[in-house]
């Protein structure tokens, strides 16, 4: 059996409906999926009864974006089911942090000089957790831009002019966070985010596992994460970070985690909860 643990809706910046991404799964012969939107968990009532009924096992997640010594990092809280009031009050806060950055990102774009509504990003993003993915889609609607690729590159990311910073907790109050909630916290895509030197202070600060598996990884880093993982006695997880076409094609499918990463992972989880975790 094969997992993929980091999918994405168009409850945040993925274009594929949870049934969508499920029936791909199953496609694709995955047996376990996670659900991991930006800062919502919105989307996993309607991935698990999906999953259900292709009979998949389905785990709950969110990915949320923090930050340690200035560096921007993500992390996937994985099992925060019955999620906690202090959770939702702090996805709500993200969210919102997330609604003002947009509105920071189009006053640039006016700035410069191009006519698109902070109602036309909205619209099109239509859910609580807008992000700069929805403003570049914004950007070629309104023909601006040509591509996603072409919106980041001269407006979007870093540096670029029309950036803005995002509001970002700290990654010790984010694992602290996930934990109150039951959940176990896992430091996605370590190879896109630069933090090498950095896992075992965050595995000192009670990070529990490691995305060793990730589309962006060459083999060579997936190797690194895993010698990592074993070193700071981390669990291992993987999964494609599909944003369904967001990226020009779906990534479900291209990360196979093996069911016995996915054990530990819920044997990690019911040690911390001292209750039996039951993949949907
Ligand atoms: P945000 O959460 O608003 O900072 O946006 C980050 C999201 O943008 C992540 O999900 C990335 O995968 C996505 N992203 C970053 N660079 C690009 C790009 N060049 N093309 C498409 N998506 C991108
Ligand atoms: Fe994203
Ligand atoms: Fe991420
Ligand atoms: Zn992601």
């Amino acid at each position: 059996m094969f997992a993929d643990l980091h999918l994405h809706t168009s409850f945040s910046d993925g274009t594929f409906s949870p049934e969508q991404v499920a029936a791909l799964g199953a496609e694709k012969g995955l047996s376990i999926l996670s659900l991991t939107d930006h800062d919502t968990l919105e989307g996993c009532p309607r991935m698990a009864e999906a999953c259900r009924s292709k009979g998949i096992q389905f785990i709950p997640g969110v990915e949320l974006t923090a930050e340690h010594d200035g560096q921007e990092l993500h992390l996937l809280a994985y099992f925060v089911e019955g999620p906690t009031q202090v959770l939702l009050a702090h996805l709500a806060q993200f969210q919102e942090a997330r609604r003002t950055r947009i509105h920071d990102i189009v006053k640039r774009l006016n700035a410069l000089g191009y006519d698109l509504k902070v109602e036309a990003v909205m619209a099109l993003a239509n859910c609580n957790s807008p992000g700069r993915p929805h403003v570049a889609r914004a950007l070629v609607d309104a023909g601006i831009t040509r591509t996603v690729d072409e919106g980041f590159e001269r407006f979007l990311k870093r540096n670029r002019p029309a950036w803005a910073p995002k509001f970002k907790v700290s990654a010790h109050a984010a694992i602290e966070l996930v934990h109150e909630s039951g959940g176990l916290a896992v430091l996605a895509h370590p190879g896109v985010n630069h933090v090498d030197d950095r896992i075992g202070e965050l595995a000192a600060a009670g990070l529990d596992g490691l995305e060793c598996f990730h589309p962006k990884h060459s083999t060579a880093a997936s190797e690194y994460y895993l010698a990592a993982a074993e070193r700071y006695r981390l669990l291992v997880t993987g999964g494609s970070d599909c944003h369904g076409m967001a990226k020009g094609k779906p990534l479900i499918g291209t990360i196979k985690l093996p069911q016995v990463y996915v054990d530990n992972l819920k044997k990690a989880a019911e040690r911390w909860l001292r209750r039996p975790v039951a993949a949907s």
